[in-house]
């Protein structure tokens, strides 16, 4: 296992990373992950990307009711490959969520 500050040194290298292009979250093992401060999830991350590494996230970080506005609506938006739609937008600003 690596120790704290290799992981606090690769977490914050590709946190400044993605100033410049998009970096795989993905890529984060579930350890690696709990370096990552939420407020930057919020704040930073696609609703697509807070999906794919939704597993991963501390339990703490996915019972926020905040971190969950952010993922991805598929309720009113298709889920299929080709995205007609546009990829879907957080529930937060979902135009059919707001209505319930
Ligand atoms: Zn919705």
């Amino acid at each position: 296992m690596d120790g704290i500050e290799n992981i606090i040194e690769r977490v914050g290298k590709t946190i400044c990373l993605y100033q410049t292009y998009k970096v795989a979250l993905r890529d984060f093992s579930a350890e690696d992950l709990k370096y990552l401060p939420m407020c930057y999830l919020e704040k930073y991350v696609s609703p697509f990307s807070i999906q794919q590494i939704w597993d991963k996230l501390p339990e703490s970080y996915r019972q926020s009711p905040i971190l969950k506005l952010n993922l991805p609506c598929y309720e009113h938006y298709n889920k299929g490959e080709l995205q007609i739609d546009g990829p879907p937008p957080p529930i937060k600003s979902c135009f059919g969520c707001k209505q319930l």
